[in-house]
């Protein structure tokens, strides 16, 4: 696939930065404008924070035909009403009404052919955005996988069940590039899907291990898998872990067989 700039980037990707480093934002969250060469209107992906400097710098990109949100944390759809107002009134799709309209399936405009993929787990609304360009293609990734990393599952919005059928969904799209709601571009998306599912199942695994050494609570797991853990992090270790929980009791309860259903939401 051709027209990859030095930091991976496709060429008719521009990434803006918000400055909003931490713990779980990495070095802030990419907000992405996507424009076909030779066309006037350009696509928002994920807008940020609410922070009038940078949404002021991505509206510069414009003129915009809507904004797309990849789930609904602050970090990523904070700034959408905001931007949308400077981008004189577009409109802003996400797949929680709450923060939008509900986009198509399949979005064809300006150039570009843009393929909406459920891929729950981080949040149940998270989607990833499967874009086309001529030969080029990239997948949005929001925060199902990041650049560097794991990212949360967190109960109750996250579901590690549904996060793994996510993960073995977006492992088919073998040598996608990859952009991330955090951290960097990453040249194979299907690299790191196999790379997290490896990651939860040993986690998994670590986790069963806790449990049968008596840790029934998210915080004694946590002592057990994660003796070192950073205190600034530990909050998301226990969401993490009281995710993990919650998927092993309910296969224990399905005795033994895998669940390959998705809890009703
Ligand atoms: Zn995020």
């Amino acid at each position: 696939m051709g027209g990859a700039a030095l930091n991976g980037l496709p060429a008719w990707v521009m990434l803006l930065r918000a400055p909003n480093p931490g713990p779980m934002t990495l070095e802030g969250t990419n907000t992405y404008v996507l424009r076909a060469p030779g066309e006037q209107h350009a696509v928002v992906i994920d807008p940020g924070p609410l922070h009038e400097e940078h949404l002021t710098r991505v509206a510069e990109h414009g003129p915009i035909r809507f904004i797309l949100v990849t789930h609904r944390h602050h970090d990523h759809v904070e700034g959408a009403a905001r931007l949308a107002e400077l981008c004189g009134g577009v409109p802003v799709l996400a797949a929680d009404p709450e923060f939008g309209t509900p986009p198509g399936r399949d979005i064809k405009t300006d150039g570009l052919s843009i393929e909406v993929l459920d891929t729950p787990g981080h949040t149940m609304d998270s989607v990833c955005f499967l874009v086309d360009y001529g030969n080029d293609r990239a997948m949005f990734t929001g925060d199902t996988i990041l650049g560097r990393g794991s990212t949360v599952v967190a109960a109750p919005d996250g579901s590690l069940g549904a996060y793994l059928e996510s993960l073995e969904k977006i492992a088919a799209y073998s040598g996608v590039t990859m952009l991330p709601g955090h951290g960097p571009v990453q040249p194979d998306v299907a690299v790191l899907a196999d790379l997290y599912l490896r990651h939860r199942r040993e986690r998994l695994a670590q986790v069963r291990a806790a449990m049968d050494a008596g840790a029934d609570t998210p915080e004694k797991v946590v002592d057990l898998v994660y003796p070192d853990i950073e205190p600034g992090v530990r909050f998301a270790a226990e969401f993490s872990a009281a995710a993990q929980l919650d998927y092993l009791r309910h296969r224990n309860r399905e005795s033994g067989t895998r669940v390959d259903r998705l809890d009703p939401l």
